[in-house]
């Protein structure tokens, strides 16, 4: 397996003393010490939002998807605050060739195929939404330390990383009163994560649904106890901590 942060070796100078390269950069020495560890930030950044961005398609080429884009952008504003951020953090992108992933700008990108594949049964679309919400990727930026990880501490923080995206889209779902049972059976049909090396689809679903009922209960006793109070949340859907 490729280590992404591995420097080129040295190329050999043939035999010539002098350190300096005259056809080509100067490559540090292996003993230099040269390269200065990166900000753990930066680094699960790369792992987890750095892919290849797929390729973006003009909404108005489509009009077969206004109306579904539009609903999700209603939920787009409500998951960005839930998540503790504000909705312009966010943002709805058409795309082609991708179900749904996030860079680490807060852009969305939504496949044409899989809006049109789910446009009459949106909870998984919904679920999806949540789950990039859920990975709040301007938080990376908090991450100052600097430490080279190796891939096993990367593709750790990784699962964490992807395990909190399922938590909140779970906990989401329950606030907008939407069942993530659709969006389970599809990430059990399509099985293969995201992400590599991440959990396997029953996994994610015994964390989605911990946090659909976790959340559920807080709901109906929100309800039960404070019903003014719930009434005034759920038009705002100002949620405080989540
Ligand atoms: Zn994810």
């Amino acid at each position: 397996m490729v280590i992404i942060s591995s420097m080129p070796s040295r190329i050999s100078s043939g035999g010539m003393s002098s350190t300096i390269n005259p056809f080509g950069p100067q490559w540090p020495k292996a003993t230099e010490g040269a390269k200065e560890a990166r900000p753990v930030g930066d680094q699960v950044e790369e792992a987890l939002f750095g892919k290849r961005k797929p390729p973006v398609l003009d909404e108005d080429d489509f009009p077969e998807v206004t109306e579904i884009l539009a609903l999700l952008d209603k939920y787009r504003k409500k998951f960005a605050v839930m998540v503790g951020d504000q909705e312009k953090d966010y943002r709805l992108q058409l795309a082609d060739g991708t179900l749904a992933m996030i860079d680490g700008h807060g852009t969305i990108f939504i496949g044409v195929r899989f809006l049109l594949k789910f446009q009459k049964n949106p909870s998984v679309l919904i679920g999806a939404l949540a789950h990039e919400v859920g990975h709040r990727p301007h938080r990376w930026a908090e991450y100052k330390t600097k430490k080279d990880l190796n891939r096993e501490e990367i593709n750790e923080l990784c699962r964490f990383e992807e395990t909190r995206a399922d938590l909140f889209a779970g906990r989401a779902m329950a606030e907008v009163n939407i069942s993530p049972e659709p969006m389970i059976q599809f990430l059990e049909e399509i099985e293969e994560g995201p992400h590599p090396d991440y959990f396997p689809a029953k996994m994610r679903a015994d964390v989605i649904r911990e946090g659909y009922n976790e959340q559920k209960s807080k709901v109906n006793n929100r309800k039960k106890m404070w019903p003014e109070l719930d009434r005034a949340t759920a038009a705002r859907l100002h949620l405080g901590d989540f």
